[in-house]
């Protein structure tokens, strides 16, 4: 299947789809095999103004004024446009990010459902009414949209992140500007295709390509951007919470992790060792949730590694076009970069690196950016590599005495965005999910993420609620209105 444009992909600003108004091109490559993928028109600032401008025209002049049934029906359009093109989208994703094709379908699967979801939940977009203290008022309260918003998504998974974040901020009657990372554009590009044809009005959703420090930076600094929703690194997220600071603008930050995964020692070992392989090897590790620090009770630490080296020894790390691999590279020669020099830290602190996989490269795919599992053995928690967030196929393996011990390790983090403990002991899990700092805690299972539940962090993992019905009250804001009857 020929998927990737030979041509330059354009801009897409209100009706046009465009070489920006400096023409030039950046190139996107394909990360298995380090090779050019294709070329990608860049936004110049005026680019990034005119895609706003077309934005705020089409929320005040029709997309504000669409009734909550039109905006499910073209939803439900585009969820229709999505299934019909997903194998496609998904091998853009292999191409352009190295998911393995098995991966890139599965994580697919459930957008269309995504988008119907958010279009069958815009009846929530409502008001009450309000008893107050004098029967001649009559007190309600209307659930507005806040107009233009940016949405900035990262490399690892292009698509679901922005599927998940059009579908509550187009439902709740906002108009959007993407603006996906530089380094994997291609599947935004595929989506942005299909709402012409499935019958949005022009400048509802516009597409803005390039640099997050230019592009990205005048686009949520844009005065006529009500809400950013940004999906990214830390030290990103926090520099686009000062730059839109002083216009007080609504800000939704998903940020980075560095999730605990706790096996008491009465745990299903076989589940846990599942869930552990599993978050290593999905996505190379460049999963926000995935968990990095692994914490098992001394007990079966011997037992529990045993069956983790096991499984991580048969892993096939290869090409990502190919169904039988298991694990792609990492997304660029940058990451890959900075994660073997994660590697290094961890052996100069202390712990020891064990490489497991094996690597079944052919001449294509020998110069992509892979690097196979790696467990830091012998970690401690105030490591670095324990503490910050490497974003690839890497666990530090953590021992912890009891409860307590366990619940203090896991908390000493700057992050907070997912935690996941195995126990078969009920009121242990209960009174860990309760003091976890975590936005999200999974027991006797992984997390995952689903459209239909609400996902953000706790402390420096992020600010604000994506998915669910909580996405809704993210992307309007809440009017309060008194009508005096006696008048
Ligand atoms: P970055 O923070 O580098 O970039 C994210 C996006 O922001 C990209 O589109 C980038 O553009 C853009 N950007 C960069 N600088 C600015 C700026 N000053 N203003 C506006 N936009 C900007 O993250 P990565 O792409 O490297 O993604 C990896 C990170 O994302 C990890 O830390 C991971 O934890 C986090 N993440 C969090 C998730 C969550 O839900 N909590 C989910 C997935 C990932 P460009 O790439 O073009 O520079």
């Amino acid at each position: 299947m020929n998927v990737i444009d030979s041509q330059p992909y354009e801009l897409l600003i209100g009706q046009r789809w465009t070489a920006g108004s400096q023409g030039h091109t950046f190139d996107t490559l394909n990360p298995a095999t380090g090779q050019v993928l294709a070329q990608v028109h860049e936004a110049s600032e005026a680019d990034v103004d005119a895609a706003v401008r077309a934005a705020h025209e089409a929320y005040e002049k029709y997309w504000r004024k669409t009734t909550p049934a039109e905006r499910g029906r073209l939803l439900r359009r585009l969820a229709a446009l999505f299934e019909r093109d997903r194998e496609k989208i998904a091998w853009i994703e292999t191409l352009n990010v190295g998911k393995p094709i098995t991966h890139s379908l599965d994580s697919l699967k459930a957008m269309p459902s995504s988008l119907e979801y958010f279009a069958g939940i815009i009846p929530a977009v409502r008001g009450e009414t309000i008893p107050v203290g004098d029967n001649d008022v009559l007190n309600f309260t209307l659930r507005e949209p806040l107009g233009v918003c940016a949405l900035i998504t990262p490399w690892n998974y292009p698509m679901t992140l922005t599927v998940n974040k059009l579908g509550p901020a187009l439902a709740a009657g906002n108009t959007v500007i993407l603006k996906p990372s530089e380094v994997t554009p291609l599947s935004a590009m595929a989506l942005a295709r299909l709402f012409e044809e499935a019958g949005f009005p022009p400048g509802v959703v516009n597409v803005v390509n390039g640099q997050g420090a230019t592009v990205g930076e005048r686009l949520v600094t844009h005065s006529l951007v009500s809400r950013v929703s940004f999906t990214g690194g830390t030290v990103t997220g926090a520099r686009i919470q000062a730059s839109t600071a002083s216009d007080v603008k609504r800000v939704t930050l998903e940020l980075g992790g560095k999730s605990p995964l706790i096996v008491f020692a009465d745990a299903p070992l076989d589940k846990a060792v599942a869930v552990a392989a599993g978050d290593i090897i999905k996505n190379s590790g460049q999963v926000c949730i995935a968990c990095t620090r692994l914490l098992v009770q001394e007990s079966v630490r011997d037992e529990f590694l045993g069956q983790l080296q096991q499984r991580l020894d048969t892993v096939r790390v290869g090409s990502p076009s190919d169904a039988a691999t298991e694990m792609g590279p990492l997304v660029s020669a940058a990451q890959k970069k900075r994660v073997e020099k994660y590697i290094q830290l961890a052996g100069d602190e202390g712990a020891t690196p064990a490489v497991h996989g094996n690597l079944l490269l052919d001449n294509a795919t020998q110069p992509g950016f892979f690097v196979r599992p790696t467990l830091l053995l012998n970690s401690h928690n105030r490591m670095q590599s324990a503490q910050d967030e490497i974003f690839g196929p890497v666990q530090s393996v953590i021992g912890f005495r009891d409860e307590a011990d366990a619940l203090r390790i896991a908390n000493d983090s700057r992050y907070g965005l997912a935690a996941v403990l195995f126990t078969h002991d009920g009121g242990r899990a209960l009174r860990m999910a309760r003091g976890l700092q975590s936005g999200s805690v999974a027991i006797n299972t992984g997390v995952r993420t689903s459209f239909d539940a609400p996902f953000g962090g706790y402390k420096q993992s992020g600010i604000g609620k994506e998915r669910g019905l909580e996405a809704i009250y993210e992307n309007t804001q809440l009017k309060n209105v008194k009508y005096d009857m006696g008048v």
